[in-house]
């Protein structure tokens, strides 16, 4: 039997939905699960946010940005994450780049020096329906007078068929704040910095279905570390998985895969099996 984990996050909730074996590799194995560099951009990018939405509006320009950009830094080459990715001094340009993109990528969706933050990386806790519930929120908002949750994504906008996924996720942050008898978000918003929002009227009907489908996540948490049976889901992603090698059916799935011409040669595991 597998201990049950204390509470259920977004990201490893999403992550249980996508592929319970993956999840048991990562949370109840917890075996390294190396970043990718887009990761890695992704956490720069969003601290270097995070101290600027924390400074008075005037101070929260793009020059300002690109100072703290720079206090962090050192910070950031000494991150292990940031190490395990071994950058030459090109490839390091070309992250602090990349970085760069999307911290300003901000400015092509809001002016931040018009936002008034309430909150950044506010940390949530509650149990949505008997589920225990933990998250961060990368920044609580007041926007005409009303509460606004909204998260960072430095990663590509999905298709639309993929963003009710990230849309439960921001609506988990809303019912969890509303669980722990804060004021109701009345949007909650996902940032695609360089790219667009996603923003999405919280109401009483979506937060009833994001705690409906977190307890179903829950359910199926329970009943795997119960059983320490944990199904694998094997699908195009197997090529993205770091633990690939250790999974039989995420391994045939490549082969499949790769006979058939349907594995996307820049998956970091289609080198398995070229
Ligand atoms: S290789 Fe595929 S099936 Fe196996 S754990 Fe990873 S995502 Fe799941």
């Amino acid at each position: 039997m597998a201990e049950l984990p204390k509470h259920l996050s977004p990201s490893s909730a999403s992550a249980f939905d996508g592929c319970p074996r993956r999840w048991k590799f990562k949370y109840v194995d917890r075996l390294p699960e190396p970043s990718g560099q887009a990761a890695v951009v992704g956490t720069f990018a969003h601290t270097v946010l995070e101290h600027l939405c924390g400074l008075p509006t005037h101070l929260r320009t793009q020059d300002q940005a690109k100072a703290l950009a720079r206090q962090l830094w050192p910070d950031m080459e000494a991150d292990e994450d940031y190490q395990a990715l071994e950058l030459d001094d090109e490839a390091a340009r070309a992250f602090r780049w990349q970085s760069w993109l999307a911290i300003a990528g901000l400015w092509d969706l809001e002016d931040p020096a018009t936002v008034e933050v309430v909150e950044t990386e506010q940390k949530v806790k509650a149990q949505l329906d008997d589920v225990p519930f933990l998250g961060i929120i990368d920044r609580v908002d007041r926007i005409e007078g009303k509460l606004v949750v909204s998260d960072y994504k430095s990663g590509t906008l999905p298709g639309v068929r993929f963003r009710d996924d990230k849309i439960q996720q921001v609506m988990l942050y809303a019912a969890a704040l509303d669980a722990q008898g804060d004021e109701q978000p009345e949007r909650a918003r996902l940032l695609y910095l360089g790219q667009r929002i996603l923003d999405v009227i919280v109401t009483d009907r979506r937060l009833e279905e994001a705690r409906g489908q977190l307890a179903g996540t829950w359910s199926g948490v329970t009943s795997a570390c119960e059983s320490d049976e944990f199904e694998a889901k094997p699908g195009v992603l197997c090529g993205w998985c770091p633990f690939v090698n250790q999974c039989p059916e995420g391994l045939g799935e490549l082969v499949r895969r790769q006979a058939a011409g349907k594995l996307p040669s820049h998956a970091p595991a289609a080198a398995l099996v070229a």
